[in-house]
């Protein structure tokens, strides 16, 4: 079975798009749907350029927690209020994207695991937000059936879940009703630079005039940033899903130990997927970026597998020019959809473990299995910042694995940094300067 949106799945908005815009958004994924809603809420003409599908990429592929536990701590105030703006904007949407309360459990087999638990509850109260510990026998009540001894969990009860490939093209329908006008299948090859500053974009499609522009580009960000001699030292790791055919349900939220993580959709399947495994495709990127990955690389020694080369057509494969013409195709149209194919091995693993977590379901009949290529930053935090180097220019990519929760109020953050606002919220954190000032590395959500 094909993924819901791939390379023949119909192009809902064609464009032609505008020869000027007062702000352009690059990247139909959550984090560019959500900006451009938000700039077109406050009056801006805007308009959002995707080169493949709406949601194709990260942002229909993931588990679709929208979670506030563990989140890193200057993350957390976005993520509460995004929280918010999702109950808002499930309203807003013509379709039902599966917005439910289900809740957040991390189980817990060791002590070590449960003191990391409650040093973060702290973060949770400053906030206002539900986290708490839950007991051996309060974890049988919530998730009846598990077979593995649990010490301990943490559990976010406010937590919620939604079905990604539903809601982010969901969204990108509130964008356009609130004013912005979105264009699939339209790839940027190049930024328009004027004098020093953004003047604009070079599309497949032409040229747009504007002097704002949003790069919201997921995993492409840092291939089209060092085109124009900015460093971003981003990478990205693939991560494999499965889906369930329809089973019992026993817990309406998602819940994850050391080895697995799943959720109940919509339709009555589980997503399931290893949460602590990734594995990082090597190409040129990697080798210029690695000094800045080694405090990661030491806490979590064993959570990444290194894959020799990066398949033709990905953002760091050997083959891909990390230069090229604006006049001519870029390495953006050559891959309208970044569809990696999931790691059949996990899949059958998956399986295997998770009827032994949860034997009394019943047989694990697979229905589908899917992959997505994780943008991420040395620190696991996103960049949202605008560029010094380059004034007209913003950032928000990076997400780093947790951007669909997250992703409406980050959304408004950004628009709110484009409209020279007070984002509300403090975003030192996620300067873009931090790799190239001599900062210390600060690793973000270790739980
Ligand atoms: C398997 C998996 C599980 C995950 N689970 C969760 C989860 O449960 N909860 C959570 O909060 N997060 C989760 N995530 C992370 C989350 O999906 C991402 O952080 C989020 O979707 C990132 O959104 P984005 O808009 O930044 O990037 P993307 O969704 O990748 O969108 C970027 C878009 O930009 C387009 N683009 C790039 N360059 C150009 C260009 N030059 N011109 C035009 N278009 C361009 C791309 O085609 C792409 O569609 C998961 C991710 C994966 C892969």
């Amino acid at each position: 079975m094909a993924f819901p949106i791939h390379d023949a799945t119909p192009v809902t908005w064609p464009g032609p798009p505008p020869a000027t815009a007062d702000v352009v958004v690059i990247g139909g994924g959550v984090i560019g749907v959500c900006t451009a809603l938000y700039l077109a809420e406050a009056g801006h003409s805007v308009v959002l350029l995707e080169k493949g599908r709406i949601a194709g990429e990260q942002s229909s592929r993931n588990w679709g927690w929208i979670r506030q536990q563990g989140r890193d701590p200057d993350e957390l105030p976005i993520m509460v209020e995004a929280n918010a703006l999702w109950r808002d904007l499930a309203q807003r949407t013509n379709v039902d994207i599966g917005l439910t309360q289900g809740g957040v459990t991390y189980l817990a087999k060791t002590q070590d695991e449960i003191a990391r638990y409650a040093a973060w509850l702290p973060h949770a109260q400053a906030h206002g937000v539900d986290s708490r510990l839950l007991s051996t026998p309060q974890i049988a009540d919530l998730i009846p059936g598990l077979s593995r001894p649990y010490a301990g969990a943490l559990y976010t009860a406010s937590d919620m879940r939604a079905e990604p490939w539903v809601a982010v093209p969901a969204l990108a329908g509130v964008a356009a009703r609130a004013g912005a006008t979105v264009v699939e299948n339209c790839a940027v090859r190049a930024l328009d630079i004027e004098g020093g500053r953004i003047a604009g974009v070079v599309t497949e499609a032409g040229q747009i005039k504007s002097s704002q522009v949003v790069l919201a580009g997921g995993a492409w960000s840092s291939l089209l940033l060092r085109r124009h001699g900015i460093a971003l030292p981003q990478l990205s790791v693939r991560a494999t899903v499965a889906a369930t055919e329809p089973m019992p349900m026993v817990y309406p939220g998602g819940a994850a130990d050391d080895r697995i993580a799943f959720r109940m959709r919509k339709d009555g399947g589980y997503s399931l997927a290893a949460g602590g495994f990734h594995e990082l495709f090597i190409g040129p990127d990697a080798f210029r970026a690695l000094p800045k990955y080694l405090t990661q690389l030491r806490a979590d020694p064993f959570g990444t597998r290194f894959m020799i080369k990066a398949p033709k057509g990905y953002p760091d494969a050997w083959s891909t020019p990390r230069t090229w013409d604006a006049d001519g195709p870029s390495p953006f149209e050559a891959m309208r959809i970044l569809n990696p194919a999931p790691n059949r091995r996990k899949v059958d693993q998956l399986t295997r473990d998770f009827h032994e977590i949860l034997p009394g379901l019943g047989p694990v009949r697979i229905k589908t299995a899917w992959a997505g290529m994780i943008d991420t930053m040395p620190d696991v935090v996103p960049v949202v910042d605008r560029v010094d180097a380059l004034p007209g220019l913003t950032v928000g990519t990076g997400m780093s694995g947790h951007g669909f929760g997250i992703g409406p109020g980050m959304g408004k953050v950004l628009a709110a940094v484009v409209s020279g606002n007070d984002p509300s919220h403090d975003l030192t954190r996620f300067r873009l300067s931090r790799f190239s000032d001599g900062s210390k590395m600060r690793l973000g959500p270790s739980v």
